[in-house]
């Protein structure tokens, strides 16, 4: 089997199955392949970091505060402090 090919149509695949959204059907291919390739486990690891990341950078306040107090600043917007 041509193995790159079917690397880069398991890849196609990992932000549906990263998110939940993949058919049981192509999960269990992919899993089966993760199996045997190295280089997909890889990926997908990066992947689930870079998505924790993302995730823990949503949490928080999307603007630091000081950056927030300045542009609130800017703008005359005197009722900052309440
Ligand atoms: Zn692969």
């Amino acid at each position: 089997m041509n193995q790159k090919g079917h690397c880069a149509e398991m890849i196609g695949t990992l932000s549906d199955y990263i998110d939940g959204e993949l058919s049981p059907e192509l999960c269990q291919s992919l899993e089966e392949h993760l199996k045997d390739c190295q280089d997909c486990r890889v990926v997908v690891d990066t992947m689930k970091k870079t998505i924790e990341l993302y995730k823990m950078e949503a949490d928080k306040e999307s603007i630091p505060s000081k950056v927030k107090e300045r542009l609130f600043a800017r703008l005359n917007l005197d009722d900052f402090e309440k």
